[in-house]
């Protein structure tokens, strides 16, 4: 039984966001999202039960205001939490148990993890500790290959020239400029990537392990000193840039804000 693997001081708080999910996967509305009220009819039934309230005349789904707002089929949200309490990895349920991709399963557990966030925040503490400590193979290759990445770009001494592809290159200051000696045009590493123009090249590493440990703006403004629109700035970037760097997974992971 599931209950077995939760603590108990968390029962409460499992059993109410269970009876949550149920609600959603049987599209059992108990009142409009927006007004309250409960009375409303049926506008249409495919591909989602999708209601109209008859006091506000607002539309809406069972996850309407939801984090779960158009992932269906919403049956996969609890069997995504339950296999995640008993520590399968994402791949696992993805490819064993739904038959879908990786991302897929990542967006609905992200989701998950948004909605405890906002209404269980006992259990939410307790879900996102355990899944840190599990970070599946693939997501921790990307890790350490995105880490490689960085080293290489920041350390790189004599790169190829983006104009005339001579070698005989010498790095100008302390980013990712060069100048050619063969044509004597400077370029930048960096130019048309996302990282453009980002400042702070020292902290990236561990922006990223911060971004790979599930930490949320707030909580790496504060341990890295910087301001919450560089954060939120830089983890686009980064994602755009794991994307490129063929490290999809890493950058639906790191994605939620
Ligand atoms: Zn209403
Ligand atoms: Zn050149």
């Amino acid at each position: 039984m599931i209950y077995e693997l939760v603590p108990t001081e968390l029962h409460d708080e499992f059993r109410a966001f269970h009876h949550d999910l149920e609600n959603i996967t049987l599209q059992h509305i108990e009142g409009c999202p927006f007004c309250g009220e409960n009375s409303f009819y049926l506008i249409r039934s495919k591909p989602t039960n999708t209601y109209r309230c008859k006091a506000c005349n607002k539309y809406f789904t069972a996850a309407t205001n939801t984090p779960f707002n158009r992932l269906t089929p919403f049956n996969w949200l609890e069997i995504i939490f339950v296999h995640r309490i008993k520590n399968k990895s994402y791949q696992f349920i993805a490819e064993k148990k739904l038959g879908t991709s990786l991302e897929k399963v990542m967006r609905r557990d992200h989701a998950i993890i948004d909605f405890l966030q906002q209404h269980y925040s006992s259990l939410h503490k307790w879900y996102t500790n355990q899944k840190q400590a599990t970070l599946t193979p693939t997501l921790s290759e990307q890790h350490k290959i995105i880490n490689t990445k960085i080293m290489t770009l920041l350390n790189e001494q004599t790169p190829v020239c983006i104009y005339c592809a001579s070698t005989n290159t010498t790095k100008v200051g302390t980013r990712t400029c060069y100048r050619c000696k063969h044509c004597r045009r400077s370029f930048n590493l960096l130019s048309d990537t996302p990282l453009n123009r980002l400042p702070r090249p020292e902290l990236w590493r561990e922006f990223i392990d911060l971004l790979v440990a599930g930490k949320n703006n707030i909580q790496i403004q504060k341990k890295l000193h910087l301001n919450s629109n560089t954060v939120s700035r830089w983890r686009s970037a980064w994602c755009e840039m794991m994307k490129r760097w063929d490290c999809e997974a890493l950058a639906t992971w790191c994605s939620r804000h």
